[in-house]
């Protein structure tokens, strides 16, 4: 059997230990503070990193913290996170997010979902408004260290690419057929994350893959089926 038909559960280890090969293994530590993380995610929405670093410390130089991000005039608020892609919208999420959390738990701060189980941490996470399964997800991995899959666009184009998830299959089902077939240690959830983001940023791109640089193409079906045989380049 070719490695290319090898079943998903096995791809998907091999696609990890290869990764972890071409990019290394590398220690889960927390990047920044938890409503750091919370806030920044909600920015990043369509906007790259730069701008929305520039929106994040905007915001709170110009209202001080996060109480003043909370009760600033929406109008300012938006002015100050303009540089990230729909601050219209993302401003009353932001507000409406810090509302919700200093209501129900007297504080703004998201501690306690240190304590709080892996499924009520993103039933509790998704409820807030502009959190989605990807927000939720990065913040329980990176900053709580819980076993989640962020599934973006880079992990969800190359698992399909590879032959790992179905073409059909939605970001919510990819996040869990993902976890039942990798290594559940946060760690390693995390370095797959991570390593899939960075061979879709470098290799596996979204116009044009570059298949012949790829670690992956032994084990790939896009590769196997498509490339290999001159398919997309004779389109
Ligand atoms: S072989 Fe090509 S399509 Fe497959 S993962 Fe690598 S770059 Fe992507």
């Amino acid at each position: 059997m070719d490695a290319h038909q090898l079943p998903p559960e096995e791809k998907a280890l091999l696609t990890h230990e290869l990764l972890n090969q071409a990019y290394k293994h590398r220690k889960l530590e927390p990047r920044r503070g938890h409503m750091h993380e919370l806030i920044s995610t909600m920015l990043s929405h369509r906007t790259n990193h730069n701008d929305e670093e520039k929106a994040y410390y905007n915001m709170l130089e110009r209202f001080g913290d996060w109480e003043g991000v909370m009760n600033a005039p929406f109008e300012e608020l938006a002015d100050t996170i303009s540089t990230t892609r729909y601050p219209g919208q993302k401003a009353p999420q932001i507000q409406q997010t810090l509302r919700l959390i200093k209501e129900e738990r007297g504080e703004l701060s998201i501690d306690f979902l240190e304590e709080m189980p892996v499924e009520e941490a993103m039933a509790w996470l998704t409820k807030l408004p502009g959190v989605g399964l990807k927000t939720a997800t990065l913040l329980l991995l990176f900053n709580f260290k819980k076993p989640v899959m962020p599934v973006d666009t880079h992990v969800f184009r190359i698992s399909q690419r590879v032959g790992l998830i179905e073409a059909k299959v939605t970001a919510n089902k990819a996040h869990d057929l993902l976890l039942q077939m990798l290594p559940p240690e946060p760690e390693e959830l995390y370095n797959f994350h991570i390593h899939m983001l960075r061979h879709g940023q470098r290799i596996c791109t979204f116009y044009s893959p570059r298949c012949e640089e790829c670690v992956l193409s032994g084990i790939c079906n896009y590769y196997q089926d498509v490339r290999a045989k001159g398919i997309d380049k004779a389109a």
